[in-house]
């Protein structure tokens, strides 16, 4: 095609009368059409100012071009996916699923009004996160406790609340960094606390804690390092000492154990995750954890402990700022039940019924899966093979799952390309790529959604 002149560019009133976008008009909203159709003319016509020779398609396939256009402007960019990474707990995926219960939850307290800040006996106001301390103390013995919107804005809040223009005692290999370059010691001095960071990347003994304690010490913070592990000559100082030093001293201990595990997940094959039980008994004064990771309930922190510091912490004035949703509330309060009973939260938690499948189960759905995939002309060969999985997006050591994939090598050969062809199909899925092989791990793949794996493979081209 040669190059013509801007007004030989179709007129949107001509463009909506051909067929395809009069079939789009049909199928979706009017207006939509109609400013895709003026917003796709505006930025052709600027291209084709910088660039003259640019050729001008013919109306048909200009049109076609807006259709697609357009359609792919209206995908929501939020939408499910299928998580086959094997990453049970992946960040950018949306962490924990949640359970149907907590799904019925949040529909039944948005969909009408709810009692979130009133006493349905007395009438009088209330405190909204009622609802679910109830439930906390059951299962984790605390005196009381406070819900916010993430940990982070638990540990924000606690050192507003228990530390700020004070000083609060941290070992320095325990400052850690959790995950899209936000660092946990730049969210704490936020709190207008001050962290004095005391021992070594590998060492910390409870003398260098006893050492930095000055009268302007406020809090003894201990971290759990749930992303990364320092391994050889390391010593870290314990809970127990710390919370010995603490009632020598009359100093609150928090800690952090980000991953909030109510049950045991040795059961699963991972060890050492911190139980918020156990560290409440030991004697912690504040525990600190995430309610959309071991948990497997909604994005939330939770902040269980002594009521003196809780108080302390849910009259603070950022805990407005930092407070949970009706929705929130109701899918916590929900999870929350269902550990009631460990074998009905294993059940029913979508995270907890992951980790427990029998490898024996996903090998099975491998196989079974191998043989269909194999029948797609884009792929060259499908077959099961053993690995292992991750928790989270940090991998520890203690944390890999034992784990059955379904290994794809497409025809093309070309496996990223595949990889992103499943990632922008209609299911979504995201797999792992390794060894020029793509990976779908069915270990962080429920039974359920098995045929939604072939469904997107379907979308695979041949290019
Ligand atoms: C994940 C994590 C956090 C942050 O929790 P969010 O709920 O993501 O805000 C804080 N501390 C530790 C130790 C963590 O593992």
């Amino acid at each position: 095609m040669k190059s013509k002149p801007l007004r030989n560019i179709p007129s949107v009133h001509e463009l909506l009368e051909s067929p395809p976008l009069q079939n789009l008009v049909e199928r979706a909203n009017r207006n939509v059409v109609v400013n895709g159709v003026r917003t796709f003319l505006d930025n052709l016509r600027q291209e084709m100012q910088t660039s003259a020779d640019l050729p001008i398609p013919n109306p048909t396939e200009l049109a076609e071009r807006i259709v697609h256009w357009i359609q792919e402007d209206e995908t929501p960019s939020l939408r499910p996916v299928v998580n086959a990474t094997g990453i049970l707990l992946h960040t950018g995926l949306g962490r924990a699923p949640l359970a149907t219960e907590a799904l019925r939850a949040v529909q039944e307290v948005s969909r009408d009004y709810a009692s979130l800040e009133v006493d349905l006996t007395t009438g009088q106001r209330s405190q909204r996160v009622a609802a679910v301390t109830k439930l906390l103390k059951q299962l984790t013995g605390a005196e009381a406790s406070v819900v916010v919107n993430n940990n982070a804005g638990a540990t924000l809040l606690t050192l507003a609340a228990l530390a700020q223009g004070k000083e609060v005692i941290v070992a320095r290999g325990e400052l850690v960094e959790i995950g899209g370059s936000f660092r946990l010691p730049e969210v704490m001095e936020q709190s207008g606390a001050v962290l004095r960071e005391v021992g070594s990347t590998n060492k910390t003994r409870a003398t260098d804690y006893r050492n930095a304690i000055s009268e302007r010490t406020a809090a003894l913070l201990k971290v759990h390092p749930s992303n990364y592990v320092v391994t050889g000559f390391t010593e870290e100082a314990s809970l127990d000492d710390l919370i010995t030093l603490g009632r020598q001293r009359h100093i609150p201990v928090v800690h952090d154990i980000g991953s909030g595990a109510l049950l045991d997940f040795a059961q699963f094959g991972v060890e050492g995750e911190p139980l918020a039980t156990h560290s409440l008994r030991q004697g912690a004064d504040v525990v600190l954890f995430s309610g959309d990771k071991l948990l497997g309930g909604p994005q939330c922190g939770i902040i269980c402990g002594s009521r003196v510091y809780i108080d302390r912490i849910a009259s603070h004035p950022l805990m407005r700022a930092l407070r949970v949703d009706k929705m929130t509330l109701a899918a916590l309060a929900a999870t929350l039940r269902l550990y009631r009973d460990p074998q009905e939260a294993i059940q029913a938690v979508p995270l907890l019924r992951l980790l427990n499948t029998p490898v024996d189960n996903l090998r099975q759905r491998a196989e079974k899966l191998s043989i269909q995939f194999a029948t797609l002309p884009t792929i060259a060969t499908a077959k099961p093979v053993d690995d292992v999985s991750f928790l989270g997006g940090g991998s520890l050591p203690n944390q890999q799952l034992a784990t059955v994939c379904v290994a794809l090598v497409p025809v093309s050969g070309r496996v990223n390309q595949a990889a992103a062809e499943l990632r922008a199909a209609d299911p979504a899925v995201f797999a792992r790529v390794h060894n020029e092989q793509i990976l779908l791990d069915l270990r962080s793949v429920s039974p359920s959604e098995d045929q939604k794996l072939m469904e997107a493979a379907h979308q695979l081209t041949a290019g």
